[in-house]
């Protein structure tokens, strides 16, 4: 017991500190190392010297034989047992005294949180776009409300089977979970034809998922505590909605704003004109300036997809205009193209021998 760390000095307090102190020391370490909060490898070790320094030097009797003794003078039988009598559920009842003991106690006992479930949802490119309400069907486990828990008789509900162990230390109490419960303190005696005694059965329930307007392919919606029931009183699961968003004919949606490509015809593109095109909120008019070239992109601006998150955010329209070569030309265009090549035929000619000039010019430069 030499290596033993000294009782004040676990507490951080010094040799004069009076009662309210140590009081006051005891309840601030043993918050800061309670098994139950602190997640560390050594906290629970922490929270069992932390007690036991509490122990000695909150009793005036053991505090005097420590201050003479030290560790030699409250160790043994002759203290009754002090150092380690009862073990951790010992120390936790102490804990239990302090501070109400709800904390403690229900930390003892094993519960479960329910499974998470996921289920897949196709929305059409319009549903995602504007949201709305969607009927789903799930399968899941549901709590049985015929089976009532009654305590588990192996551990009496603690969901903890105490054993006794006698070393040359003292007496150890060892806590382990229970098998019978899972640690959950809870058995169904009574067994139902609906869950046979599981507490839990499987069955279909409807929902109305709510789509928020925007959403996109491959997001997820949360509905929380429509998973499974936990056990043991842990807390449901949560499901989640993974959304699918089928591809439109027209359009592409990219982030929040909507592409598409249009063909149009020479003359158009040429001498520019008003053409009419689709948008999520209806048809728009768009202005094509003279000179449009293929590939040439044009914006409408606020016709795009209202963002998920900020509803106050909407994205654009962009479209793509391409040319239009026409494969069958009646009588009436086959002259006018004709009469079109013939005079811009000098045209031609002058771009094509600029063209090759540039060319042997690149070559031999
Ligand atoms: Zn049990
Ligand atoms: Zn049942």
């Amino acid at each position: 017991m030499a290596n033993k760390r000294d009782y004040y000095e676990i507490l951080g307090i010094s040799k004069n500190a009076n009662d309210e102190q140590i009081k006051a020391a005891f309840r601030k370490k043993a918050l800061e190392f309670h098994p139950d909060r602190n997640k560390a490898e050594d906290a629970e070790q922490k929270f069992k010297d932390i007690n036991e320094a509490y122990q000695i030097l909150s009793d005036s009797e053991k505090r005097s034989k420590y201050d003479q003794f030290g560790h030699a003078g409250v160790s043994g039988a002759g203290t009754g047992g002090a150092g380690f009598e009862g073990g951790f559920g010992g120390f936790g009842d102490i804990f239990d005294a302090f501070f109400g003991g709800s904390q403690s106690s229900s930390g003892r006992k094993s519960s479960y949180r329910g499974s998470d479930l996921e289920y897949p949802i196709r929305l059409t490119f319009e549903e995602a776009v504007f949201g709305g309400e969607k009927a789903i069907t799930i399968e899941k486990l549901f709590q049985c409300d015929l089976c009532k828990p009654t305590n588990c008789s192996n551990c009496n509900g603690t969901g903890q089977i105490k054993r006794a162990q006698r070393t040359m230390f003292g007496q150890f109490t060892q806590v382990v979970g229970c098998q019978t419960c899972n640690g959950t303190g809870q058995s169904f005696d009574t067994k139902c034809n609906k869950c046979r005694g599981a507490g839990r059965y499987k069955d279909s329930k409807n929902l109305f998922v709510t789509i928020p307007q925007g959403i996109d392919d491959g997001m997820q919606i949360r509905l929380q505590g429509e998973g499974e029931p936990g056990l043991g009183g842990g807390a449901s699961g949560d499901l989640y909605v993974l959304v699918k968003v089928e591809e439109h004919n027209i359009f592409e949606r990219s982030g929040n704003n909507i592409e598409m490509s249009i063909n149009l015809n020479i003359p158009t593109l040429v001498l520019g004109g008003t053409i009419t095109i689709p948008t999520i909120q209806g048809e728009e008019n768009l202005t094509i300036v003279p000179g449009t070239q293929s590939g040439q992109v044009f914006r409408i601006r606020g016709k795009g997809i209202v963002d998920v998150r900020e509803k106050n955010k909407r994205g654009d329209q962009i479209i793509t205009v391409y040319i239009k070569i026409p494969k069958k030309l009646n009588k009436e265009q086959r002259d006018l193209y004709q009469k079109l090549q013939m005079i811009t035929e000098d045209d031609t000619k002058k771009s094509v021998s600029d063209w090759l000039k540039n060319k042997i010019k690149d070559t031999f430069s």
